[in-house]
């Protein structure tokens, strides 16, 4: 579920430095920003990579559910960024430009205890994001 092991996934004969998947993490490392799957296709394209958009979205959902990428969704928009933070962490999103910075807090457990009380689930795990407004954007929205 961390970086290390896509590097080893990377280490693999079969993911050579040429591997679709390998140039997309490129490509999403090397933009530090977050990209659509058509904003990378383009970028791919420029530097004579041509990657099918059906195997930058297999990738990008692989990517996702190994917790290497974020999943950004304002509107109708979907843009994926690179994580920096390996361990388990959250997000802010600004509903106004998209920018996306990582929270290295998690401080819910008090909250899981309250499910488990009021569901007796077992809570293994769990998804959060915060929205709000970034400091570039705050003042226009107010
Ligand atoms: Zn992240
Ligand atoms: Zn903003
Ligand atoms: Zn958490």
């Amino acid at each position: 579920m961390n970086k290390e092991f896509f590097k080893s996934l990377f280490k693999d004969k079969k993911l050579r430095r040429s591997h679709p998947r390998f140039l997309i993490y490129q490509e999403l490392s090397d933009t530090k920003t977050s990209l659509s799957p058509l904003e990378l296709y383009q970028a791919l394209l420029k530097k004579q990579r041509k990657i099918g958009l059906t195997s930058i979205y297999r990738s990008l959902d692989l990517f996702e559910s190994l917790g290497i990428v974020f999943k950004i969704m304002n509107g109708t928009s979907v843009k994926y960024k690179l994580c920096e933070t390996e361990d388990h962490h959250h997000h802010i999103i600004c509903k106004a430009c998209g920018s996306v910075v990582e929270l290295n807090f998690c401080d819910i457990s008090d909250w899981a205890k309250k499910v488990t009380e009021s569901t007796g689930y077992q809570v293994i795990d769990h998804q959060l994001n915060f929205y709000g407004y970034c400091k570039a954007c705050k003042p226009s929205q107010i």
